[in-house]
């Protein structure tokens, strides 16, 4: 099955010349070969990447996060149009592991951000399905660099907002915004202290109508809250706002927030010194990955284990020596 080589695809350089043209056919097409599993585009999905990789990382990457319901994708399609209205190229992307394409991901219902997905310098692609977080994770880190390279200077990674894959999204921005609504305690919104932590920029969304006395009640209470957070490693301090994406409120200086950020981290030099530890960190979750890729697709590993989860339940040996006796197996495959 992995060997299958599928009929349609173009040449590595076809792929390249339309990447760097802007051209959003190819760069769908090209996606969709960095998510396949398939080997052969394995291999061609990494001539396209390293090729394009000298014209990628001119973005700001953004990542957003907020519980379901709390308007993310109402904010990213404001936004997103404020954006592209001072000239910008805005890719859209999300990761959230348990989207199955199939099956409609985050953003792959159809009447999401449906304005923004129709004008010229918007691009959207839903969420890559997968097994791990850490292949979806990486597949959307390497899809950004496709849309850098495609001339899109803003990136918006969306996450769902419910498990890992904040810190997944936090590992691969330069910005993480946390959107809250007023008047729902903490825990009612699964947000974690962790995630606090890691917002740049927390804004109390839906500030409008009845709800904006309790969006500014809100806005005080995050900032005192976020005043006992230690001083991040940016030199930045987190700010607070309120917005309303549906009255088109607040979402103005969300953007000159980003920017003095920006300004901060170029002249710091933190900007540049995080990128390159997500670098690192980018190349340790490959190798993992691929580990566990090699691990498990093997077919003597697979068989191995089916026996020694019998003999497990069967009380023949233990977890542990089970563990070593299949390490062992995959060790001497390399001898
Ligand atoms: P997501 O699940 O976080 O992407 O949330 P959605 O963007 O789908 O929004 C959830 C609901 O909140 C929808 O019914 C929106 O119309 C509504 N909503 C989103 N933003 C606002 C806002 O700024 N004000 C008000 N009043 N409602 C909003």
């Amino acid at each position: 099955m992995t060997n299958y080589k599928p009929k349609n695809r173009l040449t590595p350089q076809a792929y390249i010349d339309g990447i760097l043209k802007g051209d959003r056919v190819i760069l769908s097409r090209a996606i969709t070969i960095i998510e396949s599993n398939l080997e052969s585009d394995k291999i061609l999905a990494k001539e396209i990447i390293q090729a394009i990789l000298p014209t990628s990382g001119n973005s700001i990457r953004i990542g957003v996060t907020g519980v379901p319901g709390v308007g993310k994708s109402t904010f990213i399609e404001v936004f997103g149009k404020h954006l592209i209205s001072k000239g910008h190229k805005v890719a859209i992307l999300s990761i959230d592991p348990s989207s199955q394409r199939s099956k409609g991901s985050i953003l792959g219902d159809k009447t999401r951000m449906e304005a923004l997905g129709q004008l010229e310098n918007a691009y959207i692609r839903p969420s890559a399905s997968g097994d791990t977080l850490g292949g979806v994770a990486n597949k959307t880190g390497e899809t950004m660099l496709l849309c850098e390279a495609a001339g899109y200077d803003v990136v918006l990674i969306e996450t769902v907002g419910v498990g890992q894959s904040e810190t997944a999204v936090h590992g691969m921005t330069d910005f993480f915004l946390l959107l809250m609504l007023a008047g729902a305690g903490d825990e009612l919104q699964g947000i974690k202290k962790g995630i606090m932590e890691m917002a740049d920029m927390v804004v109390i969304n839906k500030a409008d109508g009845d709800n904006i006395r309790m969006s500014e009640m809100a806005k005080r209470q995050y900032q005192n809250a976020l005043h006992i957070f230690p001083q991040s490693e940016s030199g930045w301090t987190p700010v607070v706002s309120t917005a309303s994406s549906t009255k088109n409120t607040g979402i103005d200086s969300v953007w000159d927030t980003i920017l003095e950020f920006k300004k901060l981290v170029d002249k710091n030099g933190y900007f540049n010194e995080n990128r390159k530890r997500q670098q690192i960190q980018w190349m340790y979750n490959n190798i993992n990955e691929e580990l566990k890729h090699m691990f498990y697709g093997s077919k003597n590993i697979s068989s191995k284990l089916s026996t020694l989860e019998k003999d497990i339940i069967a009380s023949k040996i233990s977890p542990v020596k089970a563990a070593q006796q299949i390490i062992e197996k995959f060790k001497a495959s390399f001898q």
